[in-house]
C-alpha cells in the first residue's frame, strides 16, 4: 500500500484516507463521499484493530462482512481498499505504542482504558502507510477526532483531519456497525439518546448556557427510558475536553449509555453544525 501511495503523491495526487473497521454503512459512505470531493485519490482502510478493544470487548465477535464491504466500496469509486491482516500491522516484533496523554483518560477513556492508545497507534501507522493529505473521521466518535487532532499537532503530522457530521437513521439513532447487536426492544428505545441531546441543543439555542442545566435536561429525557443506564453525560470543550463554566457555540454535549449489553455513544455540537 505504501509504495502505491508514495507513487501517487510523487505524481502530485492528493490522497484522502478513510480509516474504518468495516461493516460499512451510510456513515462510512458519507466520509468517503467527502474524501472524493476533496482529493484526487481515496484510500479506505478496513481493519478491525485488536489494540483498541478491551479484554471484555467484542474483538472476536466484531462483524466482518468483508465481501459485502468490498461490493459497497466498488460502487463508491474508491481508488484502493487497504485490508491488511493483523500481523502486517502488528508483526511479532512490534513494540511501540502512542500514549494519548490526559485526553485519553476521560469520557470514553474512563470506561475503556487503553482504547485511545490503540486507536492512535493504528491511526499513526495507517497514516504512514497511506500518505494522506487529508483524513476523514466521523463526528459520532468525537473524542477520537479530538485525540487524532491532538496527535497531529503534537507530532507535526502533515495531514489535515476532517470531521464529518454524524449520519443517522430516520428516527435519529446514530448509525453504527454495533447497532446490529440491538434486539428489537432495544432498537426501539435507542433513538431517545439523540432526542435527549436535541432537547439540550434546543435549550442552548434558546439561551441556556449552564452546563449542569443542559446535562440535567438531557438526563431527564434519558430517564424516560428505564432500560437505559447513563455511563457519562457531559458538556465539554471541543479541544481540551474540560467542562467549560459556560457552554459556548462549539461546546460538545457528549453521552454514552448502556442498553443491556450494548454501549451507545452520541453527541451534539452546541450552536454549530460540526466540529
Ligand atoms: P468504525 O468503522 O466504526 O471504526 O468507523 C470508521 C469511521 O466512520 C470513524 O471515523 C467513525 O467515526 C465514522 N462513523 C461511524 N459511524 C458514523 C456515522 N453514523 N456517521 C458518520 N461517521 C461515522
Amino acid at each position: 500500500m505504501q509504495e502505491q501511495a508514495i507513487a501517487w503523491r510523487s505524481a502530485g495526487d492528493e490522497i484522502g484516507v478513510v480509516p474504518t473497521m468495516g461493516a460499512l454503512h451510510a456513515g462510512h459512505d458519507s466520509l468517503i463521499a467527502r474524501g472524493r470531493r476533496d482529493n484526487r485519490r481515496v484510500i479506505v482502510t478496513v481493519f478491525v484493530n485488536p489494540a483498541q478493544f478491551g479484554p471484555n470487548e467484542e474483538f472476536e465477535k466484531y462483524p466482518r462482512p468483508f465481501e459485502d464491504d468490498l461490493a459497497r466500496l466498488e460502487g463508491l469509486g474508491v481508488d484502493a481498499v487497504f485490508h491488511p491482516p493483523v500481523d502486517q500491522i502488528y508483526p511479532p516484533a512490534f513494540r511501540t505504542r502512542v500514549d494519548p496523554g490526559p485526553l485519553g483518560d476521560v469520557l470514553e477513556g474512563t470506561s475503556r482504558p487503553g482504547h485511545f492508545a490503540g486507536v492512535l497507534t493504528v491511526v499513526l501507522k495507517l497514516f504512514n502507510l497511506t500518505q494522506p493529505k487529508r483524513a476523514y473521521f466521523g463526528q459520532k466518535d468525537f473524542q477520537q477526532v479530538v485525540l487524532v487532532r491532538q496527535m497531529v499537532r503534537d507530532f507535526g503530522l502533515p495531514v489535515r483531519i476532517v470531521a464529518v457530521p454524524t449520519v443517522r437513521e430516520q428516527d435519529g439513532l446514530a448509525m453504527s456497525s454495533r447497532n446490529v447487536y440491538l434486539d428489537p426492544a432495544q432498537r426501539q428505545i435507542a433513538p431517545v439518546v439523540h432526542q435527549a441531546l436535541a432537547v439540550a441543543a434546543a435549550a442552548f439555542t434558546n439561551g441556556e448556557t449552564e452546563p449542569a442545566r443542559l446535562e440535567e435536561l438531557t438526563r431527564q429525557r434519558l430517564a424516560t427510558a428505564q432500560a437505559l443506564a447513563i455511563d457519562y453525560l457531559s458538556v465539554v470543550d471541543q479541544t481540551t475536553l474540560g467542562r467549560p463554566e459556560r457552554a459556548i457555540p462549539g461546546s460538545v454535549l457528549a453521552v454514552a449509555v448502556k442498553l443491556g449489553p450494548i454501549r451507545l455513544i452520541d453527541n451534539v455540537v452546541l450552536g454549530a453544525e460540526r466540529l
